[in-house]
């Protein structure tokens, strides 16, 4: 508010001020040029006239006065007459005649120093005006001094100065209002940003800008507000994971320790009990090794596409060798395994990481339906992208579920999820890794009658940022 009364403020004082000398000095030196032609007048009618050569001629001498008395009059000034050294031999107003005056303007004037003959007395408030009186030969005589008052002028100009004041006062009162609401309504909302910002960075993340209206301000809280959301997102998904990380690891643990203090509690306890008991704490080490496995797994995935070491790969040949592997299972559960590959697809990709997102999908086919059910991977390609879909005829995944089961920890069915081996973080790294080769993943599925996982892959990979 301050900058922008300075901005505003200070022109309008240079600008009074300018003006008021202006028209100071436009009425002062009209008066002036009017005073000078009147002055010459005088001069020039006592000069005809005479009036010098005949100083005692009482008659002449009357009527000089009347003349003068009459100038005097209609110019409203007093007039002196002077002889060359000064005495005053006329004044209108009859008060110093006989007195030698020594006046600058007048010694000018019979020096024919015309310039500086007329001058303005400010403190005085009066103009002074002398022009030469000459005689028939042109010599100098005498001078004619015309003083003349400007207090009118002084009058008016206070005049002009009151009414320009009033106008500048309420000029910047109404700047002064205008401006106050301006900046109002410029800094307002930059305050309240400001104080969400400064609440946010104290780690209040669900902190968010008031919206008003459509201007610049509100495309800033808007963008504000969603990075605010990004933000508490990743914060809650961060304080999330670390707490199922600790819940994945806590239970193995807890197992652990009751296999072992039960043993240790039991004297004299079997041969067959402590194979039994070391066989649990053994599977519930591996599970924890899984866990452990998977996330760093997912550590390096989240290091983004620096890790990727991408060649060309051969995915029929991929699931061909993930089939292999699973075959002797699949035909334990009596599942019936089958692979269609429509043509032959080569991509750019990092096969190792691949191969394990197809196999988790896989893997998952077979966990996931009962036995005598049937798995169908299918291989195909457009001239742009490979396509690989796995189905089954298992136990589907409820609607509200299928959104959530990409991310970290998440199992449909916790206990059952568990005892089935998975760590919850199968398809968490799938997605990763589908979207550190620029592909899509989705999921098309019903309860009980099964699930299709189709992944798209670009044939070329274009590394990201
Ligand atoms: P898990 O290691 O538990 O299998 P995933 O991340 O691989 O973890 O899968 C997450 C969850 O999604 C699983 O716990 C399961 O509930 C569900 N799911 C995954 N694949 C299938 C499928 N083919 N059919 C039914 N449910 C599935």
């Amino acid at each position: 508010m301050a900058v922008y009364l300075c901005i505003s403020f200070v022109p309008l004082l240079l600008f009074f001020n300018t003006i008021m000398i202006s028209i100071r000095d436009y009425f002062q030196s009209d008066r002036q040029n009017k005073l000078s032609t009147s002055v010459n007048i005088i001069a020039s009618t006592i000069t005809k006239a005479n009036y010098f050569s005949h100083l005692g001629d009482e008659s002449k001498r009357l009527m000089m006065d009347s003349d003068i008395a009459e100038f005097s009059a209609q110019g409203s000034y007093r007039i002196l007459v002077m002889d060359n050294y000064g005495m005053v031999l006329n004044d209108s107003n009859n008060a110093e005649v006989g007195r030698t005056k020594i006046i600058p303007e007048v010694k000018n004037a019979l020096e024919r120093k015309n310039a500086n003959a007329i001058k303005t007395h400010t403190s005085e408030k009066t103009i002074y005006a002398a022009a030469p009186i000459e005689n028939e030969a042109s010599e100098i005589v005498g001078a004619v001094l015309v003083v003349s008052s400007i207090e009118d002028i002084f009058v008016s100009v206070s005049e002009i100065e009151q009414k320009l004041i009033m106008y500048t006062a309420i000029t910047t009162l109404v700047m002064g209002v205008l401006v106050f609401a301006v900046s109002h309504v410029l800094i307002d909302p930059l305050s309240s940003i400001l104080s969400v910002v400064q609440k946010m960075s104290d780690g209040h993340w669900d902190q968010r800008i008031k919206i008003n209206g459509r201007d610049e301000y509100a495309k800033l809280g808007h963008a504000f507000n969603e990075m605010a959301e990004k933000l508490e997102k990743v914060d809650n998904t961060r304080q999330e994971f670390v707490s199922n990380v600790s819940h994945e690891l806590k239970t193995p643990l807890s197992s652990i320790k009751v296999l072992s203090e039960s043993i240790l509690l039991q004297d004299g306890a079997p041969v067959q009990m402590y194979r039994e008991f070391l066989q649990d704490i053994n599977s519930e080490v591996d599970r924890m090794t899984r866990v452990v496995s998977d996330l760093l797994q997912l550590v390096k995935l989240d290091q983004g596409g620096l890790g990727l070491n991408i060649q060309t790969a051969n995915i029929n040949t991929m699931v061909s060798d993930i089939f292999k592997r699973l075959i002797p299972l699949a035909g334990q559960r009596d599942i019936g395994l089958t692979f269609e590959d429509v043509r032959e697809v080569f991509i750019e990709a990092d096969e190792m990481k691949l191969a394990s997102a197809i196999s988790n999908l896989v893997d998952n086919a077979v966990k996931y339906t009962p036995n005598g059910g049937s798995v169908k991977v299918t291989v195909d390609a457009d001239h742009q992208n490979a396509f690989i879909t796995v189905s089954d005829t298992g136990i589907g995944i409820k609607e509200e579920d299928q959104g959530r089961i990409f991310d970290r920890f998440y199992r449909v069915d916790k206990t059952r999820d568990r005892e089935t081996g998975g760590t919850g973080l199968g398809l968490a790294i799938t997605y990763s890794t589908v979207r550190l080769h620029n592909g899509s993943i989705r999921v098309v599925s019903k309860e009980n009658e099964g699930s299709s996982f189709i992944v798209r892959l670009p044939i070329h990979f274009i590394r990201g940022d």
